[in-house]
């Protein structure tokens, strides 16, 4: 999980609250335009495993940070700050022949603590960590049961994902530096390429987790 920063919501879903009596997230048709509008501004990216979606339905699922249950859910199932990008939430693990559900699909009705799209939560973001194997630490322990039990983002595939797309940087180095020390210069640019600074692009799968173990080699 990553911090998020929003932006301004699709035009078609503020015209569609606006000029709509009754407005219900089920019938508003212009989902493609949300769709895009929430998998830009999160790089590409699911908002919890952070795995790489693609704006279609198959790919995406529209998340409601706040469950749409409920009175309180009725009255935020249109706001935008309320809506997230998440994965299909399944995966298939081939050496148990199981199949994982993870972020929203685990997730159900639940309520979660904090809201990666929050500026105000992302401060708790912070807390979290990767172990070398590719599970996830929190030293705040309200954050690690929403991770790990809630959403169950330390399941063996994604595991294994994000102890690769670290491998995989540690390989490039070694390749291109050997034994040899790597100056800073290198570490902030590689830094550059997993943060999305620059508007919005596009960025690697498990993006944190990368940047995480970048950020600690820059003084
Ligand atoms: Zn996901």
């Amino acid at each position: 999980m990553r911090p998020i920063r929003k932006g301004e919501p699709p035009t078609e879903l503020e015209q569609y609250k606006r000029n709509t009596a009754n407005a219900s997230f089920q019938e508003f048709s212009a989902k493609e335009s949300l769709r895009a509008s929430l998998v830009r501004e999160q790089s590409g990216l699911c908002c919890y495993c952070m795995c790489r979606i693609e704006n279609s339905p198959r790919s995406v699922r529209v998340e409601h940070w706040h469950p749409q249950s409920g009175e309180r859910g009725k009255q935020l199932e249109l706001e935008y700050q309320n809506l997230l990008a998440a994965c299909s939430g399944q995966i298939a693990n081939r050496q148990r022949k199981v199949l994982h559900s993870h972020c929203d699909h685990a997730k159900g009705n639940q309520l979660l603590a904090v809201n990666s799209a929050n500026a105000d939560h992302h401060g708790r973001l912070l807390s979290v960590s990767y172990k070398r194997d590719g599970t996830i630490h929190c030293r705040d322990p309200e954050l690690e049961v929403q991770l790990n039990a809630v959403l169950n983002l330390s399941n063996d595939v994604l595991k294994d994902r994000r102890k690769a797309a670290r491998d995989q940087v540690i390989d490039l180095l070694r390749r291109r530096f050997g034994t040899r020390r790597i100056s800073q210069q290198v570490w902030n640019d590689l830094r550059g390429r997993y943060t999305d600074d620059s508007n919005e692009a596009e960025l690697p799968a498990y993006a944190d987790v990368v940047l995480k173990w970048i950020e600690s080699h820059i003084r």
